[in-house]
């Protein structure tokens, strides 16, 4: 003969797992929440969050970089690709200066490598395309990303100084 189980029976008739499920929800509707509306909300950055890259230049809006192809050497994944030449005064420019972000892996090696402090991950991290073309960053692009965000970079340096 099927024994009853009352417990269970008396359980499922007072909506006992029902009532939990209802405290578990609204425990967490008006809590705090661990998620951000994105992209109207963005969670905060680290000084050293390794971004889109850009290459910067000294207040008086000459290029830092002295194409000294320490980046270029150091990438692991060879995504930089540079062409240098001695200008009419005698400093050194590059002529060329791609990085192919579709090869890129983010290592920070470049920034770390540079003596001057020209190529950096910036904090931007919205820079999602349609076509692997607009992956490929030539000179121009990278001193507009630095020249748009020098303001974050410099402060984001400044903040990291101490532990380097
Ligand atoms: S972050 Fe690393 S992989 Fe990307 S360009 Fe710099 S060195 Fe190369
Ligand atoms: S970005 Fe820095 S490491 Fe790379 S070539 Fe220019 S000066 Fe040298």
């Amino acid at each position: 003969m099927t024994q009853i189980d009352y417990t269970r029976t008396a359980k499922y008739f007072l909506l006992q797992d029902f009532a939990k499920g209802m405290k578990l929800g609204l425990k967490y509707f008006f809590g705090s929440k661990a998620t951000v509306n994105y992209p109207h909300e963005k969670g905060p950055l680290s000084a050293r969050f390794r971004g889109e890259h850009a290459l910067r230049r000294y207040p008086s809006g000459e290029e830092r970089c002295i194409a000294c192809k320490l980046c270029e050497a150091v990438c692991p994944a060879q995504a930089i690709t540079i062409d240098a030449e001695p200008r009419e005064d005698g400093s050194r420019r590059t002529t060329r200066y791609d990085i192919d972000m579709t090869k890129c892996i983010y290592c920070g090696f470049c920034q770390e490598a540079c003596p001057v402090d020209a190529i950096v991950e910036g904090p931007n991290f919205e820079y999602s395309t349609e076509t692997r073309e607009e992956l490929y960053y030539d000179k121009e692009k990278l001193l507009a990303n630095g020249d748009r965000w020098e303001a974050e970079i410099a402060r984001n340096l400044e903040l990291d100084a101490p532990y380097r």
